[in-house]
């Protein structure tokens, strides 16, 4: 059995990417999976969203990243960290800035990370590559290496903005070096349900992509920016919170999925069979309210006090 190697990708910085890697990686651990996180982005935010601030520093700056292995003075089992029981990360830091430079160098450079990667691929039931705010070389190797991409999209205005471009290097990649690639699914992140803004977009980026919006949506959260200045997933710094119980319902949407391809299907399988943080949940209460204000305004305009 290999594991299933996924991407999470958009080259806008502030969507969410490392949030999902980093508690998707807990969230699919606590369901007995074994995990590797790859984090590809120069800033290491994955790897300090794992570990605490004087790891992180003695981490980054240690020859045991995955820059080392990219480069090729590691092979990969070598700079790979233990952070969990079932989670381990290969840390990133500002030396992989130069691989950009120095894989231009290299021959097969797109599939420097696909070959090195190849070699621990049935260590692990997931392996999660963490991509950096840019569609450049790094995110280039993650996509010719992964089987699927998460691409994360924030409830805002402009949320499918500049899209175009990842999803036609997408193409590329499948047309050249990776073509199994597929989108696995849109993310939607940092859910305001306050106010109409985050239904319009779910409901647009629902309608533009029909069946490839997860149903799990994640809500802003203030828990989620808290849990990362601990080294920590929401999941385990505070698992009672909104961003927790999100979290904890897309490890087990990922789940349910790859048992409905047969994947892992031999193991126990115990999955919420309600979500909270559901789409069409949202979006059917965010029609309901929408009726209900009209029907108050509408009360209000015949009946107005005088
Ligand atoms: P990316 O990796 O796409 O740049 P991050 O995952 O680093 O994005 O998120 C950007 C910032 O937003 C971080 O400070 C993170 O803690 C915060 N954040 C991410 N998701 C949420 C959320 N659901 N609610 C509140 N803050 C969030
Ligand atoms: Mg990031």
């Amino acid at each position: 059995m290999v594991g299933r190697l996924i991407a999470i990708a958009n080259q806008k910085g502030g969507v969410g990417k490392t949030t999902t890697a980093v508690n998707l990686a807990i969230g699919l651990a606590a369901h007995e999976r074994r995990v590797l996180l790859v984090d590809l982005d120069p800033q290491g935010n994955a790897t300090s969203g794992l570990v605490p601030g004087s790891r992180f520093a003695q981490l980054k700056n240690s020859q045991r990243t995955i820059y080392q292995s990219m480069v090729g003075h590691y092979v990969v089992e070598a700079v790979l960290t233990q952070v969990r029981e079932a989670v381990y990360l290969t840390p990133a830091g500002p030396d992989l800035a130069a691989a950009e430079m120095e894989l231009t160098t290299i021959g097969a450079r797109e599939e420097r990370l696909a070959r090195i990667l190849a070699t621990v691929r049935e260590d692990f039931d997931y392996i999660l590559l963490d991509t950096p705010p840019s569609l450049g070389l790094l995110t280039l190797n993650a996509l010719v290496a992964a089987d699927s991409v998460i691409v994360p999209l924030r409830c805002e205005y402009f949320a499918l903005e500049g899209l175009g471009s990842l999803l036609d290097m997408l193409r590329k990649v499948r047309c050249e070096f990776n073509h199994v690639l597929e989108v696995y699914g849109f993310a939607l992140t940092m859910f305001d349900t306050r106010g109409r803004l985050s239904y319009q977009v779910a409901r647009e980026v629902r309608d533009h992509f029909p069946n490839k919006v997860f149903q799990s949506v994640i809500p802003r959260n203030v828990a989620i920016p808290e849990s990362s200045s601990h080294g920590l997933s929401v999941i385990e710094h505070d698992s009672g919170s909104a961003g927790a119980q999100a979290y904890r319902e897309f490890a087990a949407e990922i789940l349910s999925h790859s048992v409905s391809r047969g994947e892992c299907a031999s193991r126990q399988m115990a999955l919420p069979n309600r979500q909270s943080w559901s789409l069409d949940v949202l979006l059917d209460s965010g029609k309901r309210n929408a009726r209900r204000r009209s029907h108050s305004n509408r009360g209000m305009i015949r009946r107005p006090r005088n």
